[in-house]
């Protein structure tokens, strides 16, 4: 279905990438538990292994579960492929394995999730790779980090904790001016709130974690190729443009041209790397997909009363949502995420780090754990726990400083979430 661009969003959160089982006729996609798949004869296996023929081999590469998937979130996106695998970080991973070599550096975002902005400062340097981390606000200090060693720029659409909406067509023309690929992290906007690819994006990678599975069950991630970048414009990306010792001197660009990052990411990334999802958590993720348009919707809807509730309230200090008209991002949000700025966003309780504390211990509805995307409201003091291993300095860059709680908003009803707030604020600030 991926070739009837002429289907809307609804319908292909349904039915793009799957068909009905052509063995048994099952109508939705089978669990395929299986590690290995019967090679025809000794020819099959042979062309399977040289990338000649494309088809299963092994489910550490490819399952026909996780493929369905992977159809599906590549048509959601408008791109041209995609690889699943274990959870958001390991797309992050993933995503720019193929792009990096000891030296080079990447060009971030200061406002990313508390876990990125970790793996980026610390966990890769392991591999000899480094992040320049810069205010994305300003097109002119991105075009200023990036030297002859970078080989990435990346961002998140809607920047987890503060809920700050990034302006990706700013950041894509400097990306595309330095010819290098822009990646954006777009788990908490989701397709149906914004397509980073029609902003400018090269790659587009998700936690599926959060709402794309939407009911908090599983972890998993996803790397998107928009297909677009020319990764033999420059000598920059050999991985993609020069000879692969691994497969006889086969050029993944040359030959698989516009799907050349996709390939190379199961050919390479998940054979070598394994960080493969696996079928029951791909199934577990395409049943909450079927759902997300309308999820996504009443996430915002919600978002938006109980945002305009708190900053009304006396005993709030600020409220960052872009989706207020009173955000200085709510111009941004507006082309970018036009149909609402998400429902993740913080605020800042009068009486700090203590109120705070008292918050989170005092809600009902709303639970006190290190989550957001669910169909469950979640609240969390990021100061003392995601955002804990970061400098006072990066916290409040962050937008996770001791005085913000952030909120995942979910679909019960508003009014029951604006109530629990109320009682919980009552007990915070006496
Ligand atoms: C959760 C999250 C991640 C990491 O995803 P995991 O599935 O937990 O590994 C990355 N980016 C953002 C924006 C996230 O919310």
């Amino acid at each position: 279905m991926s070739d009837t661009p002429a289907y809307g969003f609804d319908t292909l959160q349904i039915h793009a990438g799957a068909r009905p089982d052509p063995a048994t006729g099952a109508r939705q996609t089978p669990i395929y538990q299986t590690t290995a798949y019967v090679f025809r004869d000794a020819d099959h296996a042979a062309a399977l292994f040289n990338l000649q023929e494309v088809g299963y081999i092994y489910s550490r590469l490819t399952n026909p579960t996780v493929a369905v998937l992977q159809e599906r979130i590549a048509t959601l996106e408008g791109g041209v492929g995609a690889v699943c695998c274990s959870s958001g970080h390991a797309a992050q991973i993933m995503a720019l394995f193929p792009l990096m070599a000891p030296g080079r550096n990447v060009v971030a975002s200061n406002r990313l999730y508390g876990g990125t902005i970790t793996q980026f400062s610390q966990t890769i340097k392991r591999f000899g790779w480094s992040a320049k981390f810069v205010d994305f606000d300003d097109p002119a200090a991105i075009a200023a980090a990036i030297d002859g060693d970078t080989r990435a720029i990346f961002c998140e659409t809607i920047a987890n904790p503060g809920g700050v909406v990034t302006d990706l067509d700013a950041v894509a023309a400097v990306a595309d001016k330095a010819g290098l690929p822009l990646i954006v992290d777009n788990t908490t906007a989701t397709p149906y709130l914004c397509r980073p690819i029609e902003h400018g994006a090269t790659l587009v990678v998700h936690s599926t974690t959060k709402y794309m599975t939407g009911n908090g069950t599983v972890t998993g991630g996803c790397i998107v190729d928009s297909g677009k970048f020319n990764w033999s414009a420059s000598d920059k990306f050999p991985s993609l443009s020069a000879p692969e010792p691994a497969y006889h001197g086969l050029k993944f660009h040359e030959t698989f041209g516009p799907l050349a990052y996709t390939f190379h990411g199961i050919a390479i990334g998940l054979r070598d790397l394994g960080m493969t999802m696996n079928p029951q958590g791909a199934h577990y993720t395409l049943m909450g997909i079927e759902t997300l348009s309308l999820r996504m919707q009443r996430h915002v809807e919600n978002a938006v009363k109980v945002a305009k509730w708190l900053e009304n309230d006396p005993r709030i200090d600020f409220v960052t949502y872009a989706g207020l008209p009173s955000s200085k991002w709510n111009g941004t949000a507006k082309r970018i995420t036009p149909k609402g700025a998400g429902a993740l966003f913080t605020f800042a309780v009068k009486g700090g780090y203590e109120a705070c504390v008292k918050l989170v211990n005092s809600l009902e509805i709303f639970s006190h754990v290190a989550n957001l995307g669910d169909t469950r409201s979640l609240i969390i003091h990021s100061a003392s726990t995601t955002h804990r291993q970061l400098s006072p300095e990066q916290q409040v860059a962050a937008g996770a400083a001791p005085n913000v709680v952030r909120v995942s908003i979910g679909i019960e009803d508003a009014d029951d979430l604006i109530r629990d707030l109320d009682q919980a604020l009552t007990k915070a600030t006496a």
